[in-house]
């Protein structure tokens, strides 16, 4: 069961689910990748990521390749998104224009066949237009993918309330070492101190 307040509006939620799919789960702290299991599993497939199967045309490489490549622009290490724009020229997408309220038009991009790695970057695509992108992020420590929904867009962990149900409460803790450094410095430069 996925956490709902850190889930990602309409389909990217999928891509978050698809970056999770290689994580540091709290229990192991070992990273660990679930992809070859769920490519296997039509079933477990559906229920962890999407409706929309893995095809024949992407191979177990490719997929993780994008996965990959997709966690290193939302860690910021695609600063010039030469990653995205080489899978942008790979895979066939198409563009349709539709109609929103008052008139209003809106560019919708879609997968052009039925690649799940199509699927997967028409979602980005839609995701970039729409501004979301910039707020799908991994956390600073364990590095689970998350949706930053916080107004200023400030979030850089996974959870702050230990025991909570979005993560591991990676804040508190980056909050606590911090804080224990700091004591630690003051106690080192005043030895006399208790
Ligand atoms: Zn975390």
């Amino acid at each position: 069961m996925q956490p709902q307040h850190q889930a990602a509006p309409g389909d990217l939620e999928y891509v978050r689910r698809f970056i999770n799919t290689w994580s540091i789960p709290n229990q192991t702290r070992t990273a660990t990748d679930d992809l070859p299991l769920l490519a296997r599993d039509a079933e477990s497939w559906r229920e962890a990521l999407s409706l929309h199967p893995p095809a024949d045309k992407d191979s177990l490489e490719q997929l993780r390749e994008l996965r990959s490549d997709l966690r290193k622009s939302c860690e910021g290490l695609d600063k010039a998104n030469g990653l995205l724009n080489a899978w942008f020229s790979r895979v066939s997408l198409s563009v349709r224009v539709k109609s929103v309220e008052e008139g209003a038009s809106q560019l919708c991009v879609m997968p052009a066949d039925g690649s799940y790695i199509a699927y997967i970057l028409a979602a980005v695509a839609n995701a970039i237009s729409s501004g979301t992108w910039s707020r799908l992020k991994t956390c600073g420590d364990c590095r689970w993918a998350f949706y930053d929904n916080t107004r200023n867009g400030s979030k850089r962990w996974c959870g702050m309330t230990k025991g909570g149900v979005d993560g591991r409460a990676c804040g508190t803790i980056a909050k606590v070492s911090a804080f224990r450094a700091r004591a630690a410095a003051r106690a080192k430069s005043d030895p006399g101190a208790h």
